[in-house]
């Protein structure tokens, strides 16, 4: 006697995306078929993502050849929820997340110098392919950071793009412990730049426009604060004897460019902040009285990503975050558009 079989398959439960459909487009919110990951790809059920400023280059089409629908988010922090084929390293159940290094191929000329961040075919999440404003993504293996148990998902996913852009810019900026560190802009990047530099052992100067953020920044860690609408801010650091590193968050050009006499001997002004105007500087600034730095940084490989949240733990920085459920990422977004979030904006799943 045969048995009956069923041979349908319940239909898979849709999940909730924010997507926008065409450059400048609005954020819509729809439901889609979960994905499945493929060769070398991982599954990830998404618990947070935070709604970084990079990611009007997906809402506005600023990069070319950016497929639409497209869904934004590279502060992506979540759990293994399916792995694709010849995906050995990573387990269904183990936390992970993915920052704007969203995979490389490991074969261009960069990759076989172990220069993963300067890959020439490098992949960024929520740009190359969907990335965390949806319950469920799909990204490459290599593209992964493991999180730490200590770290909750809201602390971790701006870590994994505001946090290891000021943490690995900072490692690699080259002060030494009690060397004089600035950090302009007390906002989403500052805020954290003052916490790293306060835990790598810097003298630090927090540069903010108003009193208001003095008392914020001085808990944050700034040994120094410097109003610099009330002073000029590079003769503030001139008379502490000049910055080793100036970290650079706030994306304003002029504010930059007013701050490279306020760098000391070998100083670097260490650039994340991207605004789209020229900083202005003479090259006689750059050489005398004393030789100087402008140097620019984009965040990091997965691996940088995992050494910030290791250094998180261990030394108790935390994002200051907002956070929306994801039904209301159009509002989120806007929050954060507005300049006005204490300090990022993460999405909850
Ligand atoms: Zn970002
Ligand atoms: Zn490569």
């Amino acid at each position: 006697m045969a048995t009956l079989r069923v041979a349908a398959r319940p239909a898979p439960a849709p999940m909730k995306v924010a997507q926008i459909s065409k450059p400048g487009g609005d954020i819509e919110l729809i439901e889609r078929e979960i994905p499945e990951p493929g060769l070398r790809q991982v599954r990830i059920k998404v618990k947070a993502c935070g709604v970084c400023h990079s990611d009007v280059v997906t809402k506005e089409g600023l990069f070319p050849g950016i497929q639409y629908p497209r869904v934004p988010g590279h502060e992506v922090a979540g759990i293994v929820d399916e792995v694709g084929a010849e995906v050995s390293e990573w387990k269904k159940g183990q936390r992970v997340g993915v920052g704007w290094h969203g995979g490389h191929d490991g074969t261009c000329r960069e990759c076989r110098r172990g220069d993963f961040n300067s890959c020439r075919n490098q992949k960024i999440c929520g740009v190359s392919y969907d990335g965390g404003y949806q319950e469920y993504m799909v990204a490459p293996a290599e593209a992964l950071a493991a999180i730490p148990d200590s770290l909750s998902d809201t602390d971790a996913a701006p870590l994994l793009c505001a946090g290891v852009t000021t943490y690995n810019s900072l490692r690699h900026a080259g002060a030494l412990p009690g060397d004089l560190v600035a950090v302009q802009g007390v906002g989403g990047l500052g805020h954290l730049g003052i916490q790293w530099a306060n835990k790598f052992g810097y003298k630090v100067a927090a540069i903010g426009r108003g009193p208001e953020n003095a008392a914020l920044a001085k808990k944050l860690g700034a040994h120094v604060y410097i109003d610099s609408q009330a002073t000029n801010a590079a003769e503030a650091l001139q008379k502490l004897s000049g910055a080793k590193v100036i970290l650079a968050t706030a994306p304003s050009s002029k504010a930059m460019s007013e701050l490279i006499d306020g760098l000391g001997p070998n100083g670097r002004l260490m650039v994340i902040g991207a605004g789209p105007d020229p900083i202005q500087v003479t090259p006689v600034q750059l050489i005398t009285p004393v030789t100087r730095t402008i140097q620019g940084w984009a965040a990091g490989t997965p691996a940088d990503s995992e050494d910030t949240l290791h250094f998180a733990e261990l030394s108790g920085v935390r994002p200051m975050i907002e956070t929306y459920p994801l039904e209301r990422t159009a509002e989120a977004y806007d929050r954060m558009m507005s300049g006005k979030a204490q300090f990022r904006v993460v999405l909850t799943m």
